[in-house]
């Protein structure tokens, strides 16, 4: 079905030089079988594989293309930065520019660091939370990701559901034994947990929009009871926004919300394809960082001209082409567009949406606010309608549990076609 020769060739070299072939375990197609699609190039809304083989993307490389492939100002920035040399070690102005970008569309972030990827960003965070605090425990939610940090690999969301694995070889127990793990969408767990061991708590850092085990929106009254418990026991609440920060609203999903975190990760949307993240919070608390305070953090190519260049371009993209409304228009626009495909569809799909974030839901007894896990027979089914969708020219997320992601390059022409296709898709799989 997906074997094209190219890629099959690849993917049997970089199996024998790279663990699983991948540099990111779910890029391997484990849970739709099959092999994997090595891409030479993207433009807009598609890509095309090593075969010659165009897709039309709903992965966006997992978030960060906001403004589509290759877009042109962006490689434009990209480019001139480069001209002038890569990293320097040294501060930069680009960098002052973005952090001062951040700080005005997201208060809460009175000061940010730069790291390079979002795992850094929320290892960062949780380190500063605890020496502000005092304190040592973490209290995540399942099914949240927040990156691949020892002390957070614990009920982490897709790649771990996927695989069936709860956590992580390679982890002492001593490195879990200060994080506590709740339900998402359960008050009365949070209030226990407070209970017992609320002063004992540094930060509980949350998935605003939980989008990292399909898309589990929240009650808000539930958010509100998690701003409250923490600011009474005096622990630090963090936003992992590197999905939905400049995604979701200029502002993420604090904006979105109406709820102001203690600290906001960032990541995806705010390196535009490069490699960045960022930590953001009130000054008292970004002042216990090195060389000011006593918490160590650094990074050798943290804040680099180039990936602040492409960032700073990707935020001008959204801000001139007013992209929040328009993303919000395009999302809409397509649940308009499924919702008769999925009134056909031969089992139960649920689209949930949140901007311009989706998920195919597969679960039977409608879409879940907790990290459900979907049977042996609902994952078998996303394969196959995986595998038809990309045989129909549509690249899906090679997860059941990934949300997809729309670009402001997606046009409504595309989101016909997408509809078209899953449409056929699934009358096939009667
Ligand atoms: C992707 C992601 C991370 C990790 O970011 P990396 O750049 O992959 O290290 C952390 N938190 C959330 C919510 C994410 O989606």
């Amino acid at each position: 079905m997906t074997s094209s020769d190219r890629s099959a060739e690849l993917y049997e070299r970089a199996r024998r030089a790279i663990p699983g072939g991948v540099s990111s375990p779910v890029r391997a197609f484990r849970a739709v079988g099959g092999t994997p699609l090595f891409i030479a190039r993207g433009a807009g809304a598609r890509i095309t594989d090593a075969d010659g083989r165009s897709y039309l993307d709903l992965v966006c490389s997992w978030g960060p293309l906001i403004a589509g492939h290759a877009h042109p100002a962006v490689l434009a920035a990209v480019r001139a930065a480069l001209e002038r040399g890569t990293t320097f070690g040294a501060p930069c102005e680009a960098e002052v520019e973005l952090a001062e970008r951040v700080n005005a569309a997201y208060p809460a972030a009175e000061q940010v660091r730069f790291v390079s990827s979002g795992t850094e960003a929320v290892m960062s965070a949780i380190r500063v939370a605890r020496a502000f605090t005092g304190r040592d425990l973490i209290v995540k939610f399942a099914g949240c990701y927040h990156g691949h940090a020892d002390h957070l690999l614990v009920a982490a969301g897709s790649g771990l559901a996927t695989l069936g694995k709860p956590s992580s070889a390679g982890v002492p127990r001593a490195f879990t034994e200060c994080t506590r793990v709740l339900p998402l969408d359960d008050e009365a767990a949070l209030a226990a947990l407070f209970e017992r061991d609320g002063a004992r708590i540094a930060a509980v850092i949350i998935e605003p929009v939980p989008a990292n085990h399909g898309l589990l929106p929240q009650r808000r009254e539930f958010l509100e009871a998690l701003r409250r418990a923490t600011r009474a026991s005096g622990a630090l609440l963090i936003f992992d926004e590197v999905i939905s920060g400049f995604r979701l609203a200029r502002g993420g999903a604090a904006e979105l919300l109406g709820i102001t975190p203690d600290l906001a990760t960032f990541g995806k949307v705010i390196g535009g394809g490069m490699p960045v993240g960022a930590f953001g919070g009130a000054r008292p608390v970004m002042a216990r960082l090195a060389p000011d305070g006593d918490t160590y953090q650094a990074g050798t190519l943290s804040g680099n001209p180039v990936a602040m260049a492409a960032g700073l371009a990707t935020l001008d993209v959204l801000e001139r082409e007013a992209g929040w409304g328009r993303l919000e228009a395009l999302g809409a626009e397509l649940e308009r567009l499924l919702a008769p495909v999925l009134a056909r569809a031969p089992f139960p799909v649920q689209l949930v949406r949140v901007g311009s974030l989706f998920w195919l839901s597969l679960h039977e007894q409608g879409a879940p606010r907790t990290a459900a896990a979907l049977g042996e027979r609902e994952t078998r089914r996303f394969a196959t309608l995986f595998h038809a969708m990309l045989a129909r020219g549509v690249y899906l997320p090679p997860s059941a549990y990934e949300a997809c992601f729309l670009s402001l390059a997606h046009s409504s022409a595309d989101l016909g076609e997408f509809t078209a296709a899953l449409g056929a898709a699934l009358a096939e799989l009667k």
